[in-house]
């Protein structure tokens, strides 16, 4: 009998659950719930565990037929204490707690953490567009920018499960403020809201645009996918904003090309559904920008395993790490 692990993913907005097969990478009984993280942290713990049960339940696996829960966080933990230090995005901050011992005192099975993004990474290798490399890396393009690195065919883990923080790379020691209180970090640049904040700029400025229209000029609905709809349709505008957002992760991928020597860059997260206006700016970017190792062999590809992407990585992490 092959034992099944847990995934769950906290997000700032909903709780994931799934069952996972580690041999396929496949996964069932997917249960959500809204994380109310304003509720505080013990709160959430309580209902993550909630829903760990009910999962399990409605898969009608008895205990012993799991091997153990993965929990992605979003944020720096500490894996070997079972700890949040840091989740930015969530009220408080959950400094210290202790998520992995709570979840696994609940449920009574065994527990480990994965911050969301290398979580994302270890699935997207193992089982999406990642497979078959033995050193790839991964930019997560959502409300932040997350990373993950595999390296000569393991996930790089670095001080406490810190290291492949791809969006916290500085490509402007001098530029804007960024929420983990550096400035000009490549989150600052191209994240979800500051693709959405440059259309919104382009549109108070009076540039000839559609990107107002599609929104009717209620700018704070502004989205990449707005921008992406206004490109799509010949809007020069639009299609400058995502070369630009382009242009930056790509200069943070070329670095990353020759910090690593990868043969993939996987682009996942919401913004990463805009394909190929997003892609390509990458792709030349590298290209250009790269000269010390053969860069015309790095393939950057959008990530396969869609919104379940975290929770089936998490899950597979914990099957490798009680194993
Ligand atoms: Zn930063």
């Amino acid at each position: 009998m092959t034992l099944k692990y847990i995934g769950c993913d906290l997000g700032g907005t909903n709780l994931r659950a799934g069952i996972v097969d580690p041999q396929s990478g496949q996964v069932s009984h997917p249960h959500t719930t809204l994380t109310m993280a304003r509720e505080g942290h013990d709160a959430v713990m309580a209902r993550m565990g909630a829903l760990i049960e009910q999962t399990i339940e409605a898969s009608g696996l008895s205990k012993d037929e799991i091997g153990g829960i993965g929990i992605g966080a979003p944020g720096v933990l500490d894996l070997e204490r079972g700890l949040t230090l840091m989740l930015p995005n969530l009220p408080g901050t959950w400094p210290e707690i202790p998520l992995r011992d709570t979840i696994s005192e609940y449920t009574g099975l065994p527990t480990t953490l994965l911050n969301d993004v290398r979580s994302i990474t270890f699935g997207e290798w193992r089982f999406g567009a990642g497979q078959g490399v033995d050193t790839m890396a991964c930019f997560a393009v959502g409300t932040g920018i997350g990373g993950g690195l595999v390296i000569n065919g393991q996930l790089h883990l670095g001080i406490g499960g810190t290291g492949g923080e791809l969006g916290h790379q500085m490509i402007d020691f001098n530029g804007p403020p960024c929420g983990c209180g550096n400035r000009g970090c490549l989150e600052a640049y191209a994240s979800g809201p500051a693709i959405a904040a440059m259309g919104m700029k382009a549109v108070v400025q009076g540039c000839t645009t559609i990107i107002g229209e599609l929104v009717d000029f209620d700018l704070n609905k502004i989205t990449p996918k707005t921008i992406a709809q206004a490109a799509s349709q010949g809007d020069e505008v639009a299609q400058n904003i995502l070369e630009e957002a382009g242009f930056y992760i790509g200069i943070a991928a070329a670095n990353v090309c020759a910090s690593i020597g990868p043969r993939k860059i996987v682009i996942a997260g919401g913004v990463s559904k805009i394909g190929e206006p997003l892609l390509e700016p990458i792709r030349r970017t590298i290209r250009e920008r790269v000269r010390v190792m053969p860069v015309e062999q790095v393939e950057v590809i959008q990530a396969q395993l869609g919104d379940d992407a975290g929770v089936i990585g998490v899950a597979l992490w914990a099957a490798d790490y009680f194993n």
